[in-house]
């Protein structure tokens, strides 16, 4: 059995379903996944397979993008040229 094979056992019996979980397997099976899908599959993995409900590490630069954060993305305003 491959590492991916062994995660992805782990996954479907210990893992919490939530999101995120689906797009970590598919990439463990070697499907393409967007960049959005990416990250949710790394923040499923991240948290624990699913434990986590919100990792609140504000300084994780993936933060604004996860699927379980409480803080909605923002966006910095752009700096003018002087
Ligand atoms: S946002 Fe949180 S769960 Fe996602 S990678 Fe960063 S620390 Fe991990």
């Amino acid at each position: 059995m491959t590492e991916q094979e062994e995660m992805i056992d782990g996954i479907k019996s210990h893992g919490k379903q939530k999101k995120g979980m689906a797009h970590l397997i598919h990439y463990l099976e070697g499907r393409q996944l967007t960049q959005r899908q990416a990250i949710h599959g790394y923040c499923y993995h991240c948290c624990g397979f699913g434990e986590e409900e919100d990792c609140e590490v504000i300084t994780c630069p993936l933060y604004p993008f996860a699927p379980y954060s409480s803080k909605k993305r923002v966006i910095p305003a752009r700096r003018k040229k002087p």
